[in-house]
This record gives structure tokens, sequence and C-alpha cells, in this order.
């Protein structure tokens, strides 16, 4: 998606060879108008899919997945990374190893929310390793509810997450594609000279 990669290009900011930090649109400030777009290719991409829930983890993945649920016309559910207190036992837990906090988290989703009934669209704000995506996935099984697919904003393909969850048969519709960070420079999967 051509305005994302710009504005990963000219307002994200590179902090390694590894982590991008896009906290001017995405991860702290919103730029809604972006997000809206985001959310619109999402629908576009999955309506065929007959999505009846989209699911992400709270925080970051939020903004894009609202308005994806906006745009496909269906409910949002985001996992909770810290049980609240008005959470009863009635919950999926799944666990899940933070990329960028170094630490493991349980992600919990009211089991009122989910049903086998469900046809279920996954975002995320990054794919990295995969475990936040493997994590929801488990939640999803749990609910014994079916994975459409997994829309990602920001895909750092030069780890391994695609490879996992393709290899385990999901589609995954990443909407910027990082081939590398290196020397503090964003380079485009798609941008590579063959
Ligand atoms: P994974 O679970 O795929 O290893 O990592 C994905 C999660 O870690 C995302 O939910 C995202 O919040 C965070 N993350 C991974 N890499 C980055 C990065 O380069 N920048 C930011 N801002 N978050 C990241």
């Amino acid at each position: 998606m051509e305005r994302l990669k710009q504005a990963i290009r000219e307002r994200g900011n590179v902090l390694s060879d590894e982590v991008l930090k896009v906290d001017t649109f995405l991860n702290h400030q919103v730029d809604v108008n972006l997000m809206s777009a985001v959310g619109e290719e999402f629908a576009r991409l999955f309506k065929a899919e007959g999505i009846t829930k989209v699911l992400t983890i709270e925080s970051s993945g939020i903004a894009p997945s609202f308005m994806a649920a906006s745009s496909l016309g269906t409910t949002l559910i985001f996992a909770r990374k810290k049980k609240s207190l008005t959470m009863n036992e009635n919950v999926f837990v799944s666990k899940v190893y933070s990329f960028t906090k170094r630490e493991t988290n349980e992600i919990t989703v009211s089991k009122d929310f989910l049903s086998k009934n469900d046809t279920v669209l996954i975002i995320d704000d990054f794919l990295a390793n995969g475990q936040a995506a493997l994590g929801l996935i488990d939640i999803v099984h749990q609910a014994s509810a079916k994975v459409a697919g997994l829309g990602i904003v920001i895909e750092k393909s030069f780890q391994d997450g695609r490879k996992q969850l393709v290899e385990k048969g999901y589609r995954v519709e990443s909407l910027a594609r990082i081939h590398s960070l290196e020397n503090g420079r964003v380079t485009f999967v798609d941008e590579l000279v063959t």
C-alpha cells in the first residue's frame, strides 16, 4: 500500500536493524485518515470471506482493526494483555512472548465474544516472529471458530513470522513488507532489484 509505505519512509524512525518506531501515525499518535485507508484495504482483501469478527491485541492493533471492522460492518474484539478486574474466569487464555518488551504476557478473550459460528479476521500492527499472531490463532481455535486470515499493517519480512504462518496454511496479507532496516534505512520487499 503506497500511502502506508510513504508514511513509514517519511514518519517512521529506524531504532535498530530490527525495530521500527511508528509512534507518529500508528503506535501512539494515530493518523486516522491513514488508518481509515488501511482498514478499507483489509476490508477489500477479506470481504469475500464472510468475516463475523475482527480480532486484535490491545493496544496498538486497535486503531487499524477498528477501521477494518467498521468497513466490513462487523464487530471488533481486542484481546487483553492484563486481566481486568471485571473479567471473570470465563476466558480463553494464551501466552504471547512480546518481541519489543522481551516479556511473556497472558492474553485473554471472554468466552462470551467468540463461538464456533465465527469466521475471524486477525489483525495486528506488526508481524515480527509471529508470536502475537499465533496466540490470537490459538484463542480462535479454543473457541472452535475459523481463522479467515491475518491482516498485518507492517511486516518485517526479515523475521520469520510470515514463514511460520504460511507454513501452517494461513493466508497472510501485509500492507507494507519491510525487507531490511539495515544502516538506518527502510527497504521494502517490492522495491528489491532482482
Ligand atoms: P511478533 O509477535 O510477531 O514477534 O511481534 C509482533 C508484536 O510485537 C506486534 O504486536 C508489535 O506490537 C510488536 N512489534 C514487533 N516488532 C516491532 C517493531 O519493529 N516496532 C514496533 N513498534 N512494534 C513491534
